[in-house]
């Protein structure tokens, strides 16, 4: 049995270490001394994160329910568990009280110390979600694998805990028997860093590139066996009574078993893309998809082939696209150029922007398909700059805006020390909607506030159009955005999928800017 003070005292002893080997050494130490039923419960305390998923504990019931304390560490890693498991259960009439009284049990048995590690665990605010590189390194090293092996597991094992699990108690075997893609079964996209324009892309991509158009619609993960024919979305819900004209194009292709991955988007009768909210009316519907679909038909456009008979994800990009265009007619494959020639990029960006496309996605010809991974083998470049950043905190609004939180406090996260740094602030762009919504959302996510100010949770992504970045000496990166406003929330992204401080860095060292951080 192992007590939860060993895993607070390992965690204190991580965010000590600044060397990120020194953290992979300290996590593989202690996973080794764990017991087969501890391995899932500690990796989730040490990313952050509960079993349970969300609990719904804010900072002030926490408060509440830290009276008493215990003077000696007597709780087990199972025991916290089991009491996590039990408040999430409670639920319906009078569960207020009782989540309270257990809530309050549970903490009367943590010593000081395990007190402010669970608060801080409950309320989202360990901020170690930067380290989930550092933990595939350190479940390989206490597994005795190779890195690689387990990051390549990782795209098809679902959540760090159960990675850990297979790592560590089924060894090698299992591991490679899960490297692979299984039909029915999607995986996570692969996704994009951000370039600030084409030139820069080829660069970073080693001189030669494909760029294709990067249309804004819906990401759709096909797959077919034979006759049948099934459509996932970006976060791998199944959609495909929702699109049966994409169904049955699919269906028609030769190849007998497929895996594509591509996107969906209302074009007008002229052919040019709708707004991204007018394609996302197809989705999420369920009656009547017909007469709908009548109205306003998706195309699909696929740009690329996980699997054609076998499995081709860990092939190159190129090799990846070879058996797309086997397998796909062309009309339904993104418009793409393979080029090392600067100029010949910048016309074809330009053209899909003439075509009222987004920009364009630049892509490796070598890498292999990292599910799930923002790897820097795909970027994306965009007329305006746009970031996805995280919400920080947000301001109370005034006059029209009084009792609504509206002025956003926005931040990238620094992988370096897996903390947000805040890059500036912004209400512009919000709808009376979106303040609404806004509001209720971030007050869920409290987890202290001042006299002007809520702060949150770090969870929410919101797509953030600005002029430029200036150095500045008002914010920790040393970087703020310039005008800046938002676009829209990425409800379909978790933080760990925003931008990151090294693409606004390279945006801003792309301005002429010297960064100061
Ligand atoms: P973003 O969501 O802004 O990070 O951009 C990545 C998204 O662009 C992907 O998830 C796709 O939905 C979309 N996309 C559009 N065209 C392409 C393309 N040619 N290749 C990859 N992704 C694309």
């Amino acid at each position: 049995m192992t007590l939860l003070a060993e895993l607070v005292q390992t965690s204190e002893h991580i965010a000590a270490t600044a060397a990120r080997l020194g953290k992979v050494q300290t996590l593989a130490a202690y996973l080794r001394t764990l017991e087969p039923d501890e391995i899932e419960i500690a990796v989730h305390f040490l990313s952050g994160s509960i079993p349970q998923g969300r609990i719904g504990i804010g900072y002030a019931l926490l408060e509440d329910a830290a009276a008493a304390h215990a003077t000696r560490a007597t709780l087990s890693l199972q025991g916290v568990n089991s009491a996590l498991a039990e408040i999430t259960a409670t639920q319906g009439a009078g569960a207020a009280a009782r989540r309270r009284s257990l809530l309050r049990s549970l903490l009367a048995r943590a010593t000081p110390g395990e007190q402010s590690f669970l608060a801080r665990l409950l309320v989202g605010e360990l901020r170690q979600g930067a380290l989930e590189g550092v933990m595939i390194e350190a479940i390989a090293a206490a597994a005795g694998q190779p890195v690689a092996d387990v990051r390549r597991a990782a795209m098809y094992v679902p959540g760090l805990g159960a990675l850990a699990r297979v790592a560590l108690l089924e060894g090698a075997e299992a591991l490679g028997g899960r490297v692979r893609l299984e039909l029915f079964s999607p995986v996570a996209p692969m996704l994009a860093q951000t370039a600030s324009d084409t030139g820069e892309a080829l660069e970073l991509l080693g001189g030669t590139a494909a760029f294709e158009w990067k249309m804004d619609g819906a990401r759709i993960q096909v797959h077919k066996a034979g006759a049948e024919v099934r459509v996932y979305t970006r976060a791998l819900n199944e959609v495909t009574g929702s699109v049966p004209e994409i169904v049955a194009a699919v269906c028609a292709f030769t190849s007998e078993t497929l895996v594509l991955d591509g996107e969906a988007i209302a074009l007008d009768r002229l052919g040019r893309p709708q707004p991204f909210q007018t394609t996302m009316r197809r989705f999420g519907r369920t009656v009547n998809v017909a007469e709908l679909a009548e109205e306003l038909p998706l195309s699909a456009f696929f740009f690329d082939c996980l699997h054609d008979g076998g499995t081709l994800v860990a092939r190159g990009g190129s090799e990846r696209h070879d058996a797309l265009a086997r397998s796909v007619p062309e009309p339904m494959r993104v418009p793409r150029l393979v080029t090392s020639s600067a100029e010949a990029a910048r016309a074809f960006y330009e053209a899909a922007l003439a075509a009222g496309h987004e920009g364009v996605m630049a892509k490796s010809l070598g890498a292999p398909y990292e599910a799930g991974g923002r790897g820097a083998s795909w970027l994306k470049i965009k007329r305006a700059h746009t970031l996805d950043l995280v919400v920080l905190a947000a301001e109370w609004g005034h006059g029209r805006r009084t009792g609504k939180l509206s002025n956003l406090h926005l931040g990238a996260l620094d992988p370096a020390t897996g903390e947000y740094v805040m890059l500036g602030k912004t209400f512009k762009g919000l709808t009376d909607a979106m303040l609404a919504w806004q509001t209720r959302a971030l007050l869920e996510r409290e987890t202290r506030r001042d006299r002007h100010t809520v702060y949150v949770r770090p969870e929410l992504v919101a797509e953030i159009a600005f002029s430029d970045l200036q150095a500045s000496s008002r914010y920790p990166g040393g970087l703020a955005l310039r005008l800046a406003r938002v676009k829209r929330y990425r409800d379909d992204k978790r933080a760990s999928e925003a931008d990151t401080m090294e693409a606004v860095r390279r945006i801003f060292a792309a301005q002429g800017g010297q960064s100061g951080a």
